[in-house]
């Protein structure tokens, strides 16, 4: 069986994990999280970055850090994972879907624009499989507009737009280290924060609203309760672990790309003769293999084709239901503007299985099984 995902393991991080273990500090910001912290902020580029529990807590915190309530308007793309809209619904905002562009199913900076309305308090993007949004577009919609800028940058480690890293374009970025990602603690996240005046505020909302942070540097001799916040602390095991992968990025990388690169020769073809579409890479894009998806006609022949592949115990999936057609969606949100691609292009998409360490062999027995049933 070939499944889908396979969470990454390099070997080294139980050697990692038994040194935190040993050190007597558990809890959140010891020396592997200082070390995890340290390789986003330099590798990166970015003011700050704080290791989260999830890119669902990362985003929690952009939502208190954006200062949106009940009454505000925040737009995303319909077509990403709960916890994109989550996040600002649990402040009270208003949700405002838009569309996607096909090539990419990234958010259409042309929507966003239409969507503005004086209620507008943040755009929020996500840079799908990661591959980068139009950034420049989107940054300079938010200056006209006067507007914060988020990006979902869960799926983007290690990508960048024009040479600068996902997640460090915007006001703030969210990084996931979550079991399906390239990078991974089993759950884990990170906040990056790119607005220098920001960044005490976020150490004291990832601190339960204290300025714990700074007690500990010995700036205040005590800490007390400053702000709304949470518990939004990455524990230190989690953090050994992820260092591992962290110091093996390259390696992890490369091993990913060649894996995307074996699919994407071995299925040219069926796009050339018009039975499938393949991702578009943009000029202004270095991608990090994070996933390969193929598209087919409809709905149903995606149906068949999972079916058959999974008759040949090769485990492809589809992605999200976009949040508008949801039931929360209904409740938090509304889709704004002409809805040409989000809908029928998700229901088109297929995941091919990925993963670090999948062996040439296996890819190519997925795409032979794919040849095989356009042949039939
Ligand atoms: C995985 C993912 C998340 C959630 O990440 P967690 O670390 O599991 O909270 C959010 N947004 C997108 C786009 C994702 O792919």
């Amino acid at each position: 069986m070939i499944p889908f995902n396979k969470p990454c393991v390099t070997g080294k991080e139980s050697v990692a994990v038994q040194q935190a273990i040993t050190s007597g500090k558990l809890s959140g910001n010891g020396a592997f999280g200082k070390n995890s912290v340290h390789w986003l902020e330099e590798r990166l580029d970015c003011e700050k970055a704080l290791l989260t529990p999830s890119c669902t807590a990362a985003l929690e915190m952009t939502a208190i850090l954006t200062n949106v309530g009940p009454g505000d308007e925040v737009i995303m793309p319909s077509y990403t994972f709960v916890s994109t809209a989550n996040a600002f619904a649990l402040r009270g905002a208003s949700i405002r879907f838009v569309d996607v562009l096909p090539g990419t199913m990234n958010i259409d900076p042309e929507a966003i624009e239409k969507a503005i309305t004086t209620r507008t308090k943040a755009i929020v993007v996500v840079h799908y499989a990661g591959v980068s949004c139009e950034m420049d577009s989107i940054m300079s919609l938010a200056e006209d507009y006067n507007l914060f800028v988020v990006e979902d940058a869960a799926q983007g480690l290690m990508s960048t737009y024009k040479g600068r890293a996902l997640g460090t374009i915007g006001h703030f970025g969210t990084i996931s280290f979550h079991e399906t990602k390239n990078y991974q603690c089993g759950e884990g996240g990170a906040l990056l924060i790119n607005d220098k005046n920001a960044c005490k505020r976020a150490e004291i909302i990832q601190e339960k609203g204290t300025n714990r942070s700074q007690f500990i540097r010995g700036e205040v001799d005590k800490y007390t309760w400053r702000d709304v916040g949470s518990s939004y602390l990455l524990s230190e095991m989690n953090a050994a672990f992820l260092s591992v992968q962290l110091d093996n990025a390259e390696g992890i990388y490369e091993k990913r790309m060649k894996a995307w690169t074996w699919y994407k020769t071995g299925l040219q073809q069926l796009e050339t003769q018009r039975f499938i579409t393949l991702p578009e890479i943009p000029n202004d894009c270095r991608h990090n293999a994070h996933m390969f998806y193929i598209k087919v006609q409809n709905l149903a022949e995606r149906s068949k084709l999972m079916e058959y592949l999974k008759q040949n115990n090769i485990m492809a999936v589809s992605h999200y239901v976009p949040l508008h057609t949801s039931q929360a969606g209904l409740k938090y949100g509304v889709f704004v503007g002409e809805e040409l691609y989000t809908t029928p292009e998700s229901e088109k998409l297929i995941r091919l299985p990925l993963y670090y360490g999948i062996e040439k062999e296996e890819v190519n027995h997925v795409v032979n099984h794919i040849q095989k049933f356009y042949q039939q």
